[in-house]
């Protein structure tokens, strides 16, 4: 048990917890839980520290996750794979590679853990595929009175449905049940477009590729855009050596990256000029690889960013508007913006519950001022009926998110029925779910 003070990757957060538990078992977690309770104090499980909101912040016992990494139980006949919740995903893929297993998609880092990405509805691309909550098919929780309970689509059907994206809100994860599939490759091919010809012809780029999307270098018409495909791992294609990789991923994307935004802050007037370099330097690449290697690359360039899940038919309005507001207001913005595509789903508080959608993530480099652009940014969003992902910046309370979510009270009610007393609550669940 240790207290000191505790700070999220983005640094948009900094709290000192009452006190901290890193619990090795699902038995060590329900006596925290107790024991919290005995006090009065409120309990927040932390995984990697990735969200960028306040939603990980503790402000009485923060429970460590990191002990709780182990494999629980592989099957290669159905394909499902149970890892107990602290373990990252970067291990999580390596279980599945040596298993001939993979995760069907997934984001675009790999430090988080299996808890964490999904509990904020951590998402890829792909107009046919959905984000890491839906692949989830059971899961094993301490609630807040210490007991723990079991819960999938047979089993508490109610509570599942909610905890596949609980915010954390409605218990501590401790084991995971994850639906893989078999292992496979994706084709990268990486190409600067024009802003106006991917808008032109996005419906074609997003339906003929499994996953499509495209980085939209503001103060600039440059776009680069990412068509991932996917072939079985039987198919013969060369790989990219470590130092392309090293080329492209750590040097290009990170090290000349943060030099260019370290300029940027010093001297603002060049942001224009370093995103038209950037839109040349960030430039055609074509190779195949394991899925997770091409899904996934190193961040080591810190930033603050807000996403909205906006109906996939008003993006190519939502970005000229977006392109409008950054020229007008004079904003500096020196980090692309990321668009993205997700099927529907079905599952609670899935940003893309319910409609085809896609993603726009605005960026801002660390020492950038970000407040007033990503506020401008959100009354687009918000026009049309946009939903903030949960771990990323955003405004909105508890009313309007209610307004945006067909199944937002089935999930308060399933929170009143286990957590009446709030014991997963802190400021930022008080806001987005009512007190
Ligand atoms: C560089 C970077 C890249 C990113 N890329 C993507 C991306 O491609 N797609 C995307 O959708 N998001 C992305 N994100 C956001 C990130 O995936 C989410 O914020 C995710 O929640 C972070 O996971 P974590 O393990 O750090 O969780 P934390 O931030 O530590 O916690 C998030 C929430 O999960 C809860 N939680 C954690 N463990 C448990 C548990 N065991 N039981 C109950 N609740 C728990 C916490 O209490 C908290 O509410 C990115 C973030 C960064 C910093």
């Amino acid at each position: 048990m240790s207290t000191s003070l505790w700070r999220n990757w983005s640094g948009t957060e900094a709290v000192e917890p009452v006190r901290t538990v890193k619990p090795g078992n699902a038995n060590e977690i329900a006596t925290a839980v107790r024991e919290a309770a005995a006090e009065g104090l409120r309990v927040k499980a932390v995984g990697a520290g990735h969200s960028f909101s306040g939603i990980v912040a503790p402000d009485g016992v923060m429970v460590d996750m990191s002990a709780m990494d182990g494999v629980v139980r592989v099957d290669t006949g159905t394909n499902l794979v149970t890892v107990e919740a602290g373990m990252r995903i970067w291990q999580l893929n390596q279980v599945l590679d040596a298993h001939g297993l993979a995760l069907e998609n997934m984001g675009d880092i790999d430090r988080q853990t299996v808890s964490g990405a999904i509990a904020t509805g951590t998402h890829g691309t792909g107009d046919r595929y959905r984000g890491m909550a839906w692949q989830v098919s059971a899961l094993a929780l301490v609630m807040a009175d210490g007991s723990e309970v079991r819960c999938s689509a047979e089993e508490r059907p109610e509570l599942f449905a909610a905890a596949q994206i609980g915010l954390g809100a409605l218990g501590i994860v401790t084991e995971v049940t994850i639906q893989c599939v078999p292992a496979f490759q994706l084709q990268a091919v990486e190409t600067p477009m024009r802003l106006d010809a991917v808008l032109a012809d996005l419906d074609e780029l997003v339906a003929e590729n499994d996953h499509f999307e495209f980085y939209w270098f503001p103060h600039t018409e440059r776009t680069l855009t990412k068509r991932n495909n996917r072939y079985s791992m039987e198919e013969r294609r060369r790989r990219p050596t470590r130092l392309a990789y090293w080329w492209n991923e750590g040097f290009t994307e990170n090290t000349l990256f943060e030099a260019s935004n370290r300029v940027g802050a010093r001297f603002p007037q060049t942001v224009p000029s370093l995103n038209r370099l950037a839109g040349r330097v960030w430039s055609a690449r074509n190779y195949t690889d394991v899925s997770h290697k091409v899904f996934t690359s190193p961040r080591n360039v810190k930033f603050r960013e807000m996403e909205y899940a906006v109906p996939r038919e008003v993006l190519p309005a939502v970005l000229r508007d977006l392109k409008a507001l950054v020229d007008e207001r004079h904003f500096n913005v020196s980090f692309p913006v990321e668009v993205r595509f997700a099927a529907a789903d079905d599952v609670w508080l899935s940003t893309a519950h319910g409609r085809k959608t896609a993603y726009v993530a605005v960026h801002q480099y660390h020492r950038h001022e970000y407040e007033e652009y990503f506020k401008a940014a959100a009354e687009i969003f918000n026009a049309v009926d946009g939903r903030p992902h949960w771990g990323k910046l955003h405004w909105l309370d508890a009313k309007r998110l209610g307004e945006r979510y067909g199944r937002f009270d089935d999930f308060l009610a399933v929170r009143d029925e286990v957590d009446p007393e709030r014991r997963f609550a802190n400021a930022y669940l008080e806001r987005v779910l009512g007190a």
